[in-house]
């Protein structure tokens, strides 16, 4: 048994897939702790883990005050973290002893505190992966955009942390992609944009999807053997009054029975009247939910985009920022569904699309395909299998 320690700060979308591993690290006989923000604890602590928290309203507000201009911005945001994650993590395992650790490939300075540690490390990826040569290229061609301050501050914020913590970083890349030994990516090879061009410190151990062990309050029985379709942005970038209105308007009193996740902040009274075929939530249980849905009108996000796939649902991809552009471009490119506009986008654009997608059998042949491999892939099983391999070449 080894202990292991588990560093996530991140949003939904990059704790989910992580849910499935930390189970079958713990079945397999691991013992993990596990930080994140108090917002996941019920969700961690019933695989079994032990969960700490960081405190979420300082995390934010660091990474926000690096600025949300451009990428770099983000970067020294994600820098100004190290002084509420560091600090945080060290103090609540003072005397403790762990083996290895796993952290997000984002959020958390998990690179600067396996260093701090020295700890072998493991990233956990819950979005396409990016090699420094594919990173430092995007953040060449934007760094005419990027004022010169913006660097310096990239530079001074690294001076801060060798001069606290000890530990250089090297480039940018470092801290957007913390990379490690090992890196865990829950897509497949075939599915990662240039996907041959990672080594094999990269393992594509495909979607990473585990039962949900949350309570969540949906009849399941009103939407079995109906012709039904899903539509849900994602649990951040989820505030979008008219796009549900749009919705609405598109596909109510249609043969479809539409199921609405709006996300925690919406109000449902502020969409106005509710067709009868709608049933709108805040939150649904959306792995249970895809079982029985026939197309996904999605913000594709990574994580949706793989549950939809891995499904067999073709997808609408209406991106709405981050890297989801990017994933609703791969959608398109493997013919698993279509890309539209957020900007400008039409209710009868939206019902023709929805006719379009639902009616052609070339979606359904390429959807079926990547549910295959999606399926075959190994996920989480195949992730601990990487992470018992890496063990034994550690020594551990
Ligand atoms: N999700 C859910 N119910 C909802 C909305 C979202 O279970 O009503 C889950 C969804 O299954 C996915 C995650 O929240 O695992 C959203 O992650 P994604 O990467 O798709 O988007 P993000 O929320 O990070 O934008």
């Amino acid at each position: 048994m080894a202990r292991v320690l588990f560093i996530n700060a991140g949003s939904l979308g990059h704790i989910n897939p992580t849910i499935g591993v930390v189970e079958e690290l713990i079945s397999r006989g691991e013992e993990v702790v596990y930080f994140t923000i108090e917002d996941f604890r019920e969700r961690i602590e019933k695989t079994g883990a032990t969960v700490r928290t960081i405190d979420v309203q300082k995390f934010l507000k660091a990474f926000i005050s690096g600025g949300r201009n451009n990428l770099l911005e983000r970067i020294n945001g994600l820098l100004r973290t190290a002084d509420i994650m560091i600090p945080s993590v060290l103090e609540q395992i003072k005397g403790e002893h762990f083996d290895y650790i796993i952290h997000d490939s984002m959020f958390g300075c998990g690179r600067l505190l396996a260093q701090i540690l020295k700890l072998p490390a493991i990233n956990s990826c819950t979005s396409f992966a990016e090699t420094k040569a594919s990173f430092d290229k995007m953040l060449d061609q934007l760094s005419g955009k990027i004022p010169t301050e913006t660097f310096d501050e990239f530079q001074s914020l690294t001076v801060m942390v060798k001069e606290k913590y000890g530990v250089e970083i090297r480039s940018p890349y470092e801290v957007f992609c913390n990379p490690a030994p090992l890196t865990i990516v829950y897509t497949t090879r075939e599915f990662q944009p240039f996907g041959e061009t990672f080594d094999q410190t990269y393992k594509f151990v495909g979607p990473s999807i585990s039962s949900r062990l949350t309570q969540e309050n949906f009849d399941l029985t009103a939407i079995k053997g109906k012709s039904l379709i899903y539509i849900s942005l994602g649990t951040v970038f989820n505030q979008a009054n008219d796009f549900y209105k749009l919705c609405l308007k598109a596909l109510g009193n249609s043969d479809h029975t539409v199921v609405m996740s709006i996300g925690e902040k919406a109000q449902l009274s502020d969409l106005g009247e509710i067709p009868k075929n709608f049933i709108v939530k805040n939150y649904v249980p959306q792995t249970e939910v895809l079982k029985y849905t026939k197309l996904f009108i999605t913000h594709s996000g990574m994580n949706s985009t793989h549950e939809g796939l891995y499904y067999g649902v073709p997808l609408i991809a209406i991106p709405q920022g981050a890297d989801q552009p990017i994933i609703a471009g791969q959608v398109a490119n493997i013919g698993a569904g279509i890309k539209l506009q957020m900007q400008n986008l039409t209710a009868n654009q939206l019902r023709e699309a929805v006719d379009h997608v639902l009616n052609d059998p070339s979606f359904h042949k390429a959807v079926a395909n990547i549910r295959d491999s999606f399926q075959e892939s190994g996920g989480y099983h195949q992730a601990v299998d990487e992470i018992f391999k890496f063990k034994i070449q550690y020594d551990i």
